[in-house]
């Protein structure tokens, strides 16, 4: 017998829906990205299976996306032959949105909603949904090796769908969008408008796009493509259907290595972190190929933990294709490509750095944190060369400064790298501690995350020069030493007062001349700040 059902969507589905369905988005084309960017996905996951289930792929079989438009019919047909989806995947795939249960998401489809702004959508993954900006039903044949029969399911966008067991052989998914019945949606019928979308949108997929027996997209992968005909939109679209992204990457960067160690990465920064990039849930990893063919999504070796948030591929001759995962992560090769990507990687942020500030500090601040912590994390070759790409705010003008061009702009008689740690600048700049410091001509550096101090407790001295905390400087002489010694005694009965009354909140209870306008300063004995200690008091255990 064969499964029937209707289901009703899940909350946050409907509300998605409703979204595309009466969208007034100005670039409904980019549905065609995404539902081939969908058949190549399962075609690359079918590929990787077949590596160990070898018995699921024909190794001559061609796996070619197709675009089949019916004018009559007003559809478009999108068919892939990846690894398709059984009666239960359907369900959970197309019938939900992945981690959609999660607060963040609802709040940014909130916002979304209210600016009207569509960009949140593609960072949820709900790229299928985009096709009812243009269809008012759709549907979809699947069928996936691990399952005998097929599944049908069909929609119209509004609030449930039908799935039903079906009978078919071919392995695979093939999805049909009646097209809207107005001007501009029956213009993806016609075969000009869809080649110019594949070429605009999905021409470095890696499978053939086919279109009446005629390939469409580039035959060369864009790692094989001399670097001078490569254009930026040729990156930009690349990047946006193959890593799941609506902006733009913020910079991309293409590495052809030769040599002893030979490969091709091509490498993209995102402008803003991938939704799930600080959960659990989130792997990093690139891409990796060999002799042009796909091997792995996300292969982690390839990539330190610090760059978790960069995106990419790399392609090398000198793996043996018929490799198992397990064998790969032993792989050497493996480990010498990461470790030059590495070096590479940051020597790319140094010249950015140099060359264009500005971008610089865009990527600095939504992704700084990750190489203060890559400075914490990295003992070994390529701390040295992590340290030149730390910026901090600092006492001069309140900007962004290197730690190289605050020691070049130091004063002969100065020894030390004074920091200040607070929760914002505001605070920092009415610190008595630092108004201390500034008032003798020297420039502070304002540390305002809890990573800063990690990273510069963690270097310890820049440049031969010791990082200091304005807490412990001190520029008293030994006559001003004496004349605070001699009022401490007259004044001991006060402070023993004040001592009482705070009892164990406080260590000790000092005069300081150095408080300029301020009555009270507090700060911390011994090696850790204030901040510091307030932060380690947050980690559990
Ligand atoms: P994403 O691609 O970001 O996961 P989509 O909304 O585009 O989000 O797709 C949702 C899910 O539906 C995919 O993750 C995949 O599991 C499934 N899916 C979509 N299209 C296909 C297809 N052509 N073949 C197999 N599975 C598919
Ligand atoms: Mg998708």
């Amino acid at each position: 017998t064969m499964k029937k059902e209707t289901k009703v969507f899940q909350a946050e589905t409907k509300e998605l829906l409703n979204l595309m369905v009466h969208s007034i988005y100005t670039h409904k084309e980019i549905f065609l990205r995404e539902l081939i960017s969908n058949a190549s996905d399962a075609t690359d996951k079918l590929k990787f299976k077949a590596l160990t289930d070898t018995h699921i792929l024909d190794s001559s079989e061609e796996l070619c996306i197709t675009i089949t438009p019916n004018e009559e019919l007003r559809t478009l047909t999108i068919t892939d032959h990846g690894i398709g989806m059984t009666f239960e995947e359907v369900v959970e795939n197309i019938g939900t949105i992945a981690k959609s249960g999660s607060k963040a998401f609802l709040s940014s489809l909130e916002e979304a909603k209210k600016n009207n702004d569509l960009n949140i959508i593609g960072q949820f993954g709900v790229g299928f949904y985009s096709a009812f900006m243009v269809a008012d039903k759709i549907i979809l044949e699947t069928k996936s090796p691990y399952s005998d029969k097929g599944v049908k399911w069909t929609s119209t966008g509004e609030g449930s769908y039908e799935i039903e067991e079906i009978d078919k052989t071919e392995r695979g998914t093939s999805i049909t969008l009646y097209l809207k019945d107005n001007d501009e949606d029956k213009e993806f019928l016609n075969e000009y408008k869809i080649k110019g979308l594949i070429k605009k949108y999905s021409d470095y997929v890696k499978y053939p796009i086919m279109l009446k027996d005629e390939r469409i997209n580039s035959t060369k992968p864009i790692w094989k493509t001399p670097k001078d005909e490569l254009k930026d939109e040729d990156y930009n679209e690349f990047y946006k259907s193959t890593y799941h992204d609506w902006q733009d990457p913020l910079l991309h960067f293409n590495f052809n290595v030769q040599g002893n160690l030979e490969y091709n990465a091509i490498l993209f920064i995102p402008q803003v972190p991938p939704y799930d990039l600080y959960t659990r849930e989130y792997k990093r990893g690139l891409q990796l190929y060999t002799k042009n063919v796909f091997i792995m999504d996300k292969c982690e070796e390839l990539i330190p933990q610090y760059f978790n948030f960069i995106k990419g591929l790399v392609d090398t001759d000198d793996l043996s294709l018929n490799i198992s995962r397990e064998i790969l992560q032993k792989t050497q090769q493996l480990k010498a490509i990461s470790k030059n990507l590495e070096k590479k990687i940051i020597s790319e942020f140094e010249k950015l750095m140099t060359n264009d500030r500005d971008k610089y500090i865009k990527f600095w601040e939504v992704f700084g944190r990750h190489i203060k912590f890559g400075v914490h994390e990295n003992f070994g070759l390529n701390k040295d060369k992590l340290e030149n790409l730390l910026l901090f705010k600092s006492s001069k003008n309140l900007d962004y400064t290197s730690l190289k061009e605050y020691v070049d702009r130091m004063k002969n008689d100065q020894k030390e790298i004074y920091y200040a740690v607070g929760e914002n600048l505001d605070i920092l700049q009415k610190m008595p501690k630092v108004l201390n410091v500034i008032n003798k001509g020297f420039e502070v550096l304002y540390l305002t995350e809890g990573a800063d101090e990690f990273a510069l407790k963690t270097m310890n001295t820049f440049k031969e020069k010791t990082f200091k905390s304005v807490t412990e400087v001190t520029f008293e002489t030994e006559e001003e030493k004496e004349e605070i010694k001699k009022l401490s005694e007259i004044n001991k009965s006060l402070l023993d007062k004040i001592k009482e009354t705070l009892k164990e909140k406080v260590v000790e209870i000092k005069l300081n001349p150095e408080l300029g306008d301020s009555s009270v300063s507090l700060s911390s004995k011994g090696e850790v700040s204030l901040e510091m200690e307030k932060l380690l008091s947050q980690i559990p255990g």
